[in-house]
């Protein structure tokens, strides 16, 4: 990635398409002389004349040959009160392709260089506004695909998740002031003393570390969907179920394009649990999943998903694949559905209690409408149940942390093993070093700009 903080730096910051307005975008120190050169106002004459973060209207024109591009309202927001903590400049023009399309072509003339993904905000990064958990937040919270998930990414861009980092890694920072203030004392045979405060504090700093990776789970669900497969043979009701889900909770569609076929993901909305349907076109088109793509192919979508939905016909005798699709869910997060109950019955409950004892098991007629509603009060009881608040806690909802708050772990478990074994103080610092940095690569106090570029390149243009 180009990174020379000494550019400034512009973008499309709307989806392109047709649109009521479209927002082009600068940052960096020449970004109100560069939008100068293009800008021709009604009442100023240029920028300079006009009132920091108000809107001014006025034209952008070619700047060569003076030709008028578009009508705008321009603002200019001087540093360092700005999302980049840099002067920033932002047109607002018609929507539209062409439009956004020529002033970013006008402003890259006059010497801008177009940013790349993410930039904007690596910026505030860079520049201190944002650390790094807030930054990935804000890619949290564009693609939220519920109200739930937008309030925690919402809370993590605040500062949430960072503050409880910063707190445990203060701890970290006492303990080691204590190790280095007891290694220098260590002739008078102070050493010792310190180990008992040492586990406490030890103690504390896993416990709040824990309490964070227990949240993790469920984060990663309101980030990414609870990933949800039906499972079912053919003709038992998949694709009506889907229907009759989709019809109450769609949320959202996304295109995933750059896939042989563009696979689609819907997202359905339960009560603020984005639940991610896995492969449905695949459910809808062929006509039945397990005999299609073969036993072994249904067992990793298995394995993929957080949650199984499995379907059977209880008014027609089970088959061998019936028997095979029991066999693949008995271990796994899985409801069970009895279709056609309107029809008479050849099995009950009881039938398949034997077979899955722990599972629970619903009684559905899709075609009536009967038990879909059990079926999603079941999906939100799986979900919040425990000790978790998601209105209230900190939740962490990103992989990266989640991998972070796992070393940091291991680091700390190293380091009370050491205090139990009265282990030299200095390898005991060891730990508490590594696990101290580990928790900084979160919040961003301790990161490699490799690990800045996978993140930044993550983000869409022109945020
Ligand atoms: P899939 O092959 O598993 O996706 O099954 P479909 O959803 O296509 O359903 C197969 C057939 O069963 C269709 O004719 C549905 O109308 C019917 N069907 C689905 N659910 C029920 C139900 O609860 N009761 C009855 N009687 N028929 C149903």
């Amino acid at each position: 990635m180009v990174n020379d903080m000494s550019d400034t730096i512009a973008a499309i910051s709307t989806a392109i398409g047709e649109a009521g307005i479209g927002i082009v975008r600068l940052s960096g120190r020449d970004s109100i002389e560069i939008a100068n050169r293009i800008f021709i106002g009604n009442k100023v004459k240029s920028l300079d004349e006009a009132e920091n973060r108000k809107l001014t209207y006025g034209h952008i024109v070619d700047p060569e040959t003076g030709q008028i591009i578009d009508e705008v309202l321009i603002a200019y927001m001087k540093e360092p009160y700005t999302y980049t903590r840099e002067n920033v400049v932002e047109i607002y023009c018609h929507g539209g392709v062409i439009s956004v399309k020529r002033i970013l072509e006008a402003v890259l003339s006059c010497g801008a260089r177009l940013a790349e993904p993410g930039e904007f905000t690596k910026r505030a990064f860079l520049n201190g506004r944002l650390d790094l958990a807030q930054s990935e937040a804000v890619i949290d919270l564009i693609r939220a695909k519920t109200d739930k998930s937008l309030q925690v990414s919402l809370s993590q861009l605040e500062g949430g998740l960072s503050k409880r980092i910063r707190d445990i890694r203060n701890m970290l920072l006492e303990m080691l002031a204590h190790i280095n203030a007891s290694i220098d004392f260590s002739e008078d045979d102070v050493e010792d003393m310190g180990y008992e405060e040492l586990e406490n504090k030890a103690r504390l700093v896993k416990d709040e570390i824990e309490k964070l990776l227990r949240t993790a789970d469920r984060g990663k669900i309101l980030r990414d969907g609870l990933n949800t497969v039906i499972l079912g043979k053919p003709n038992v009701g998949k694709s009506s179920l889907l229907n009759s889900i989709l019809r109450e909770n769609r949320a959202i569609v996304t295109n995933i394009p750059g896939t042989t076929r563009d696979i689609i993901e819907e997202y359905v909305n339960i009560d603020g649990i984005p639940l991610k349907i896995i492969d449905t076109a695949g459910i809808r088109n062929t006509e039945d999943i397990v005999e299609k793509i073969g036993v072994d192919k249904a067992k990793e979508m298995v394995n993929k998903a957080d949650l199984i939905i499995a379907v059977f016909d209880i008014s027609n005798e089970l088959s061998d694949e019936d028997y095979e699709i029991i066999e693949i869910i008995k271990d796994k997060q899985a409801i069970v559905l009895l279709n056609k109950s309107d029809l008479p019955k050849k099995y009950d409950k009881d039938y398949f209690e034997k077979l899955l004892p722990d599972k629970t098991i619903i009684y559905t007629s899709i075609l009536e409408d009967i038990g879909v509603d059990a079926l999603e009060e079941e999906i939100k009881r799986l979900f919040y149940s425990g000790d978790i608040d998601i209105e209230s806690d900190v939740v962490v909802t990103n992989m990266r942390h989640k991998n972070q708050l796992i070393k940091a772990k291991k680091n700390i478990e190293d380091g009370i093993e050491g205090i139990l074994a009265n282990v030299p103080l200095d390898c005991i610092e060891v730990d508490i070093k590594a696990c101290w940095e580990n928790l900084g690569e979160i919040s961003g106090d301790t990161v490699g700009e490799d690990i800045l570029d996978r993140i930044f390149s993550d983000f869409c243009i022109g945020k």
